[in-house]
């Protein structure tokens, strides 16, 4: 079975400025290059999972997500995309959520079609949605201390399921 890493985006790989849409705005967190080209090298397989309701709230369209994130990869050394599979959640909090965390649906589906370990994969996140989509799909969880304050404190779910908790993506990558 293999071992894979789900990684949210704003907050986690790039800085959260709330919204962001424009290639330009894209501001990597310290380390996250440094912790994905490790990653690959150990053999994790990389999956992006990022809610972006912006897009359903209208603010901006798929492609302008799509065109961050080719940026967020140059600016990381890499020439080609380094995920294996890529989940742009658009739904609104108000929405009926299908991918959107915490749905594990997008986890679930990816451990399925890879025959990805649970013991060996996790879901790394800066807010409570990322680790309790985490924990629905049944692999393990980190939180990334890089995202802005939020309205749900997870705290007490961290403190609840013993998940680790690091300053940093990079940090949480060295001790794996
Ligand atoms: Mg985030």
């Amino acid at each position: 079975m293999k071992k894979a890493l789900f990684l949210d985006r704003d907050g986690t790989l790039v800085v959260d400025t709330h919204y962001l849409y424009k290639a330009a705005d894209v501001q990597l967190i310290p380390g996250a290059g440094e912790a994905l080209h490790a990653l690959l090298k150990a053999g994790y397989l990389l999956f992006l999972f990022t809610n972006q309701s912006g897009i359903g709230r209208g603010y901006y369209v798929l492609d302008d997500a799509l065109a961050c994130n080719r940026h967020m990869f140059m600016m990381m050394g890499f020439r080609e995309d380094p995920f294996i599979e890529t989940c742009i959640a658009p739904e609104t909090p108000e929405d009926q959520a299908v991918y959107r965390k915490p749905s594990p649906k997008f986890i679930l589906e990816m451990c399925e079609k890879y025959q990805l370990d649970p013991q060996n994969s996790w879901m790394v996140g800066d807010k409570l949605c990322d680790l309790e989509a985490g924990f629905n799909a049944g692999i393990r969880s980190a939180f990334v201390q890089t995202g802005k304050a939020s309205d749900t404190d997870p705290h007490e779910f961290l403190r609840e399921h013993g998940i680790p908790v690091y300053a940093h993506i990079l940090e949480f990558v060295e001790q794996l």
